[in-house]
């Protein structure tokens, strides 16, 4: 059994061997097993259900909770040579009759359903006539009420075991917490379920989190070492996202917004064109999470401190799926934590609900803050030990420093209970510095015993104390939300002087600017950075051509390999991890031409095109692009005047021009009958008002969309 399992692995898939706990699991389903599995995002879940689909007579039934997920699984198989589709509403009913049909000459090996279309009475009996392979329960935490992704369709799913007794069934899920997994049990009845845990670490993840300073600084600081990467800018609110989305579009970061506020339609379309463009950075609140797929997300980067961290491992393990370096960056502060505080206390919900939210925030802070391993601390959270230091973290690489501050703590705390438990951070700062300004006298604070008696410390080493304290629950904010802080009970010990306190120094900004830098997730080396980008364009345009995601393709890590190991021949192609039978035959002789460099890549027209209208759709101006792209500024419009006589691009996504004046200029082109005049015909009527190129982005788009 296991070696047909592992010829398919190597025949269809073209992965040389299993990972962790796949041949296992696979070895159990083929068999008619059932089991349960628990694997972190990027542990490779899919083959542990494909490939025993592959070694099992009859259908295989996937279930999934979202179209996108479905799609991109099929397109994937579907590249493989493996006959997959997926059923949902977007189908009409002559295509839903006509895979009906396919599937009864069993033509089809995997079929994808969304639950409730499993559960539909007809479904079931229209499945209880046919072989079935197997059952997958994808997202299998759906089923829970206490997870954030319930979906209360998941719960019929425990019909299953009784109305095909026969059947194995597989259900996965990457959220680990104990509870979640017994419910998983007892509602999908798998009491008989073989389960298989693995390690939730991701290894390829590298850690940071740095107090924050000035975070939009920080931030492009951060990403001018991974220019052309895709990833997550994560923020609290939809008008943050909606400004740095802006803000790193003006930088030259192409980086589209997505949030509840904006109509499904554009949300739908920036989340395609994260998926199928490179090199894109998604600025997002929450609502933008489950369904990301995409597995070559480089980083994840937080500006907003996550409430938990069961969110924050969740957002950050989007980063790195295929197994390549990823990066989780967080920027975290006083604000952060005062905001954190008060939305708690002032949400709906009972008190123990509260409690529950509030150890969760403490759990988070206290990550933060921590100075031993940060994955070490994470793992532990999720009852998993590390034995030693992962020495791929921040805290690991850099070290930290620790400083006695008992004395200062007391001083600070102190200002805190004599200026009556009202105040904010940066009155009491000031207060510590001995600062005499207006408010100062206003309140009459320069008399208390505690001003200016901390001028030994720096302005940013108070902040960062006060941050600690609050982090540590030693201070608390006022419950009326102004942001004031008071002192809490467990604050006594350090006043009294039973304890001492031992705090975390913060990196200077430089200093942690420079570490971030350094810990780069830099894939390719600048000398191959020519052959990567001609890998990456010639499956671009195939990615194109089949309308899929280019890492349907091949993964990122299929196309390092071809860049490592050079194939010179179709034989030595086959070798690559990743490159199965199918694939071989489809676009081996395309990639081991652009390896050998006989092949031009198309790099040059069909690429430098696609990042322009990708710059110009993030809202970026053709001054702005010309500079991005390192061409001239006439280069850019034209290239914009091709794309819109393609309708790639919209007029208003390529040009923001007032209306009057594009309504003249059109007026001016419209005027006589039949062709459109030339541009150097109207130009004279603009000179001097907008660039010439301008017009002959007007003209392109009025001949596109009247066909002249
Ligand atoms: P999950 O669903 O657990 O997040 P996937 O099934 O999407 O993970 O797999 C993540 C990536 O790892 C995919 O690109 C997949 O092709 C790859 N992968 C899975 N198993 C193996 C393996 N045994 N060898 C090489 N690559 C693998
Ligand atoms: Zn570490």
């Amino acid at each position: 059994m296991l070696e047909n399992a592992q010829r398919i692995l190597k025949d269809v898939f073209g992965y040389d061997s299993f990972r962790g706990r796949q041949a296992a699991i696979i070895e159990r389903v083929a068999n008619g097993g059932d089991a349960l599995v628990l694997m972190p995002t990027g542990g490779g879940k899919s083959l542990c259900f494909q490939v025993p689909a592959l070694l099992r007579e009859g259908l295989a039934v996937v279930v999934s909770p979202l179209i996108a997920l479905m799609d991109d699984q099929v397109a994937t198989l579907d590249e493989l040579g493996v006959a997959a589709v997926a059923l949902n509403s977007t189908l009409s009913a002559d295509q839903q009759r006509d895979i009906a049909e396919r599937i009864r000459r069993r033509e089809i090996k995997m079929l994808y359903l969304a639950p409730e279309r499993l559960v539909q009475p007809r479904m079931l009996s229209f499945l209880q006539r046919l072989d079935i392979a197997l059952f997958a329960i994808d997202e299998a935490h759906c089923v829970s009420q206490w997870g954030h992704d319930f979906r209360p369709e998941y719960l019929q799913l425990g019909q299953l075991a009784e109305l095909f007794p026969e059947v194995p069934r597989i259900a996965l899920t990457a959220t680990a917490d104990m509870r979640t997994r017994e419910e998983i049990i007892e509602r999908l009845h798998l009491q008989r379920a073989e389960r298989f845990l693995s390690s939730f670490d991701r290894p390829n993840i590298f850690y940071r989190i740095v107090p924050k300073e000035q975070p939009r600084k920080q931030l492009l600081g951060f990403l001018s070492a991974r220019k052309g990467d895709a990833g997550i800018v994560y923020c609290l609110s939809r008008k943050k996202v909606d400004e740095v989305a802006a803000f790193l579009s003006e930088q030259g970061f192409p980086a589209l917004p997505y949030h509840a506020g904006l109509p499904s339609e554009l949300r739908a379309y920036h989340q395609k064109r994260f998926l199928n463009e490179e090199g894109l950075i998604m600025v997002a609140t929450i609502a933008f999470g489950m369904g990301i797929d995409k597995p070559n997300v480089r980083f994840v980067a937080h500006l907003d401190l996550p409430k938990s961290l069961e969110a924050y491992y969740q957002e950050t393990g989007r980063a790195g799926r295929d197994g390549l370096p990823a990066d989780a960056w967080m920027a975290y502060g006083l604000q952060d934590v005062l905001l954190l505080k008060q939305m708690l206390n002032n949400s709906e919900g009972d008190e123990r609900h509260k409690r529950v939210e509030q150890h969760k925030l403490d759990a988070m802070l206290a990550l933060c803050e921590e100075t031993r391993c940060r994955r070490q601390a994470l793992l532990a959270y999720f009852d998993e030990i590390l034995d030693k230091p992962c020495g791929h973290c921040d805290n690991c690489t850099d070290g930290v420093q620790t400083w006695d501050a008992t004395e200062p703590a007391r001083q600070a705390l102190s200002a805190i209970y004599r200026s009556g438990q009202r105040y904010g951070v940066g009155h009491l700062v000031d207060m510590l510095l001995g600062r005499d300004n207006e408010r100062m006298r206003k309140e009459g604070h320069q008399h208390l015993s505690v001003f200016g008696v901390g001028k030994a410390l720096s302005e940013g080493e108070w902040r960062s104390l006060f941050r600690q304290l609050v982090a540590r629950g030693l201070a608390d904010v006022d419950l009326e939300g102004y942001g004031g802080l008071r002192l809490s009970e467990s604050c006594r010990p350090l006043l009294r002087g039973e304890v001492n306190l031992q705090l975390r120094r913060d990196l200077k900004p430089q200093q942690s600017a420079k570490a971030s830098s350094s810990a780069a997730s830099q894939l390719v080396r600048g000398d191959e950075r020519e052959q990567w980008e001609a890998l990456r364009a010639l499956r671009r345009k195939l990615a194109e051509e089949h309308g899929v995601p280019p890492y349907v393709i091949f993964p990122d890590a299929t196309l390092l390999e071809m860049l490592r190991s050079k194939p010179s021949t179709l034989p030595e192609m086959a070798q690559v991890s990743g490159v199965g039978a199918r694939k071989l035959e489809r676009y081996g002789e395309a990639f081991l031409q652009v390896l050998s460099g006989g092949e031009e890549a198309p790099r040059a027209v069909v690429d430098l095109r696609h990042e322009l209208i990708s710059l110009a759709c993030a809202g970026m101006t053709p001054a702005q692009i010309a500079n991005q792209l390192q061409c001239s500024q006439k280069n850019v419009y034209s290239m914009l005047a091709d794309a819109l006589a393609a309708q790639q691009i919209s007029l208003d996504q390529a040009l923001d021009l007032p209306e009057d004046l594009l309504l003249e200029i059109q007026d001016a082109f419209l005027d006589g009958e039949g062709e459109l005049p030339a541009v150097s015909e109207v130009s004279e009527q603009f000179a001097k008002r907008v660039d010439e190129g301008v017009l002959y982005c007007v003209r392109a788009a009025l001949q596109a969309e009247f066909q002249l």
